[in-house]
């Protein structure tokens, strides 16, 4: 398997195996991989003839110190789970200096307001550092398509913006997300979690499936207000936000329109361990 730390590199090897026809499938994550991931990675691999998987735990898109520092590490796992997927797949894993060259700082972006919500209103600056990375990512990688989860769906929606905005001759694909027995959505961050905490966060996703079904016949407001009662019965769980959005815009539903497609967004907290799931309600 081809592994490369430095940008350079990567870039001088990728230009030479490429030819003019052969198109290149991007996956960039933060490592400690799981099935989730590997979801991604094996669309890739069906879909192009050159794969690359990255691995940079990102400080800048970490508004939370301590998240940072305890966020998992474990390159040489992360190896053995993409060589399961395939051992062609080339491996970028720069170090921050190779990325930010000594300057750990984002740029600034306008995402059309899309990054002032959920994800944006409780994680300032995230996505300011989502921006800055996966562009510098796609202009090291050039990719044909790149691979995103649905999971992070505010993040998508960024991530496609940012590509229109400074037109990069690249396709995003979403994926869907990649669930647990218990339906848990697949993160790095469920390492952290005691067994028993693993367990019951199943119940996230089944408040989900619950709220998608009140949605039906109830206003976004109400199908809120049950998902906050649930929540507060729950001791172990602190719901940080939940959100009916207008998937497009992701601005808050305060009415329903036919046309329109909603989705539902949660954050919540199991001990110090945030967890985001999210559930379209069309
Ligand atoms: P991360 O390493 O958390 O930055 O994630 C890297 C990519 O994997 C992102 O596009 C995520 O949305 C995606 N991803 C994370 N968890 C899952 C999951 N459970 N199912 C599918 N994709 C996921």
């Amino acid at each position: 398997m081809q592994i490369f730390y430095g940008k350079v590199a990567l870039m001088e090897y990728l230009s030479s195996i490429k030819t003019t026809n052969s198109s290149i499938g991007f996956v960039p994550t933060m490592g400690a991989l799981h099935k989730g991931h590997q979801s991604l990675m094996l669309q890739s691999v069906k879909e192009n003839d050159i794969n690359v998987v990255s691995i940079f735990v990102n400080p800048t898109q970490f508004n939370n110190p301590e998240d940072l520092e305890k966020y998992p590490r474990n390159l040489e796992a992360d190896i053995l789970k993409i060589q399961e997927i395939s051992p062609d797949i080339i491996l970028f894993a720069p170090t921050v200096e190779d990325m930010y060259e000594g300057k750990t700082v984002s740029q600034s972006f306008d995402f059309d307001g899309l990054e002032n919500k959920m994800e944006g209103q409780f994680r300032p600056g995230h996505f300011d550092g989502v921006g800055t990375i996966v562009k510098r990512l796609f202009e090291i990688v050039n990719p044909t398509k790149a691979y995103f989860g649905e999971k992070d769906f505010q993040q998508v929606q960024i991530v496609k913006k940012m590509v229109e905005k400074n037109h990069l001759p690249v396709t995003i694909v979403v994926c869907p997300i990649y669930r647990e027995i218990n339906n848990l959505a697949m993160s790095s961050r469920n390492e952290r979690l005691t067994l028993q905490e693993r367990e019951e966060a199943g119940i996230i996703h089944k408040i989900l499936i619950e709220a998608k079904s009140k949605f039906i016949s109830n206003s976004a407001q109400k199908t809120s207000e049950w998902v906050k009662n649930e929540f507060e019965k729950n001791k172990n769980f602190t719901l940080e936000y939940f959100e009916i959005a207008d998937e497009e815009t992701l601005s808050t539903c305060n009415r329903k329109y036919k046309n329109k497609k909603y989705r539902a967004f949660i954050a919540v907290f199991v001990n110090n361990v945030r967890l985001i799931d999210t559930i379209s309600l069309n």
